[in-house]
């Protein structure tokens, strides 16, 4: 579906109602099955509301034609809906990657307003050598299988938002600009994903889907909610937690929390370092200041790894700021003194509008690459992915400007 120039088209606001609204999206079976027992029904109605949420993909109460009729319209009158958070606009880029402004719903009451998504159907190769090869929990996607919007998917990267707005300060980003405006519910960040399935017509257990809880906000200070989301998408929608990716700027606490997650859901975990040392950290990412690198990777260090288990330093090159052959040895030594199964994820860095930094030169880039492999340490470069539409790394801001 990709066009020849960068485009976007605005699709239908979802109807706005006088009545107070209750999404269903968002909760699990228990709080499902809880509610249809305060509705005197059987409990088991909440497990068919469940599949056909969270498995059917469906978007309105008047879809789920397991439940009887009479329940749907006691419930619509009660308020309730599905309330999944809709796309209401997308920019498509040269590249086919995909970014949707979603509007979730699982807050009503509040102003409306609208988070980032990423779809990029060939991932950015962000995933490399982090053990998702070996999961095995996809497979080719079927070329004989019926009428699809779509060519069959290798593979393909869902980039999620946890927050509206971000409150950590990453001077690169883009994000950083909105400040924190407020933190997103489980069903709104779970929800970011149904919606692109949908739209995309993905298969789950066909099509190798990967997520990374990469776009706007920083997880680990939405804990819950972020945690919530994951167990919707492991245990409901039936995605594999080996192949979801969390990255974090370095929240300690977040990342203690995150080290006890039962391995049946634990995402795999990456730290954005994006700085050979703290004076440099400090500078890029002022959250170095509470929490140094030293006391990052220690908390790292209680995440009990799976085989093969990989921890993904993302690195983020600045033009003459982070990209010299100085700081990629200085990488490369850090690294190493960590003991981590690691591997390090080189970024370009993106522009941004009234982010005083260079992108590096592509000389820059090669060299930085070739010292860590020179060193021993596994590297990859992130393909830059929807530049032309601000869907790229650290670019994503609510804006309608691209
Ligand atoms: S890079 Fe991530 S953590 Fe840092 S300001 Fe941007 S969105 Fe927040």
């Amino acid at each position: 579906m990709a066009g020849k120039s960068p485009q976007f088209e605005i699709l239908d606001a979802p109807q706005s109602s006088e009545v107070t609204r209750k999404p269903l999206f968002g909760m699990d079976r228990a709080a499902l099955s809880a509610l249809m027992v305060e509705m005197a029904e059987p409990a088991w109605r909440g497990h068919q509301l469940a599949e056909a949420m969270y498995s059917q993909r469906v978007a309105t109460l008047e879809e789920v034609t397991t439940l009887p009729l009479a329940l749907r319209r006691r419930m619509a009158e009660a308020g309730w809906e599905v309330g999944r958070p809709a796309i209401v606009q997308v920019f498509r880029s040269m590249d086919g990657t995909e970014r949707y402004l979603v509007q979730g719903k699982a807050r009503p009451e509040a102003v409306p307003d609208t988070v980032e998504t990423v779809w990029m159907p060939e991932g950015d190769d962000g995933e490399a050598g982090d053990g998702s090869q070996e999961a095995g929990d996809g497979s080719e996607a079927d070329p004989s299988a019926g009428p699809a919007p779509r060519a069959p998917l290798r593979r393909a990267t869902i980039c999620v938002s946890s927050q509206v707005g971000c409150a950590v300060n990453c001077q690169f980003c883009l994000t950083a600009k909105l400040g924190l405006q407020r933190n997103l519910a489980a069903g709104e960040i779970a929800g970011q994903v149904v919606a692109v399935l949908d739209r995309q017509g993905a298969e789950i257990g066909k099509d190798r889907l990967n997520l990374v809880f990469m776009g706007m906000g920083e997880p680990l200070l939405n804990y819950d909610n972020f945690i919530g989301a994951v167990r919707l998408l492991v245990e409901e929608v039936g995605l594999s937690p080996l192949r979801m990716t969390v990255s974090t700027s370095g929240i300690v606490p977040g990342i203690e929390r995150f080290a006890l997650e039962p391995a049946e859901i634990r995402p795999k975990l990456a730290i954005s370092l994006n700085a050979p040392n703290d004076t440099v950290r400090s500078e890029v990412m002022p959250v170095n200041q509470k929490w140094p690198i030293e006391a990052v990777v220690d908390a790292v260090r209680k995440v009990r790894l799976r085989p093969r288990e990989r921890i993904t330093f993302e690195y983020v090159l600045l033009g003459g700021v982070t990209d010299q052959p100085e700081h990629a040895r200085e990488v490369a030594r850090l690294v190493r003194r960590t003991g981590l199964p690691a591997k390090v994820n080189l970024i370009a860095w993106n522009p941004g509008p009234g982010i005083p930094y260079e992108m590096p030169r592509p000389e820059a880039v090669d060299a930085f690459r070739a010292i860590l492999a020179a060193e021993s340490v596994p590297v990859y470069l992130r393909k830059p992915r929807g530049r032309d539409i601000y869907a790229a790394c650290g670019q994503l801001k609510r804006t309608v400007e691209a």
